[in-house]
């Protein structure tokens, strides 16, 4: 994974087969704080113009069109939607109308990048012949299956995790620790959660072998990140996106 920046826009990038996946920071957009600066999210307080500015900073600086980014209403569940054609009105360019309900996006079609709106949990991107799809995590998506879901519909061999609140922050109750009870090391401490780690687990188990992760902690690196627990869930939202290459 690499540092990327463009026009005051800076974001993480990752190759995979045949496409590419971005993770994007809080640097270089419109808002003021406690959205300062690149809030993505329409679904916070922020001033709904600054929010439709910064979706198309960040697109122009990743080469994308905005009207064909796709994204949906994330809800911490396990559906997919797979898309064969660019939502129409566009949800990311002009927000405001009906998106679908679901925290993971499928699409096997040429120019059709797939967003997921984050702030702590993880950002997952895949790519296989099937396709290429993008996962919006947190615990209760990874345990109701979202991963498996996701590299099935895709046949997953590779994928990229960006960052999320890391082991060093991400304290838990039993309710968690439970779900993940038979998966693995993926305690570091007591009482803490290891979240990528039950993420590239979960990718392993459903067959995908080429893992990359950011391993950066959203809630320790503030100038960088909006990270919801940290900030009492008043804060922005950061993006992970798939494309596939030479298509925008
Ligand atoms: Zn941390």
């Amino acid at each position: 994974m690499e540092w990327r920046s463009a026009g005051g826009i800076r974001w993480l990038e990752a190759e995979l087969p045949g496409a590419r996946a971005a993770f994007s920071t809080r640097l270089g957009g419109a808002s003021s704080s406690p959205f300062e600066s690149l809030n993505l999210g329409i679904l916070t307080e922020d001033d709904r113009d600054a929010v439709v500015e910064n979706r198309h900073r960040l697109a122009a600086s990743l080469g994308l069109a905005p009207e064909r980014i796709a994204i949906g209403r994330q809800v911490h569940g396990a559906e997919l939607k797979t898309h064969e054609a660019r939502q129409e009105p566009s949800p990311f360019s002009e927000p405001g109308g009906d998106i679908p309900e679901v925290d993971g996006h499928v699409t096997s079609e040429p120019s059709l990048p797939l967003l997921v709106f984050v702030a702590d949990c993880l950002p997952v991107a895949m790519a296989g012949p099937g396709g290429i799809a993008m996962l919006h995590c947190g615990w209760r998506g990874l345990a109701a299956g979202i991963v498996k879901r996701g590299a099935e519909a895709v046949a997953a061999t590779s994928a990229a995790i960006g960052p999320g609140i890391g082991p060093c922050c991400y304290e838990v109750g039993e309710d968690v620790r439970t779900a993940f009870a038979d998966l693995g090391d993926v305690f570091p401490a007591e009482g803490m959660l290891d979240l990528a780690g039950v993420a590239r687990l979960l990718l392993e188990d459903a067959g995908v072998t080429e893992i990359e992760a950011a391993e950066l902690c959203t809630s320790c690196n503030t100038e960088l990140f909006f990270s919801h627990r940290r900030d009492a869930a008043r804060t922005g939202r950061q993006a992970g996106l798939v494309w596939r290459n030479g298509e925008a």
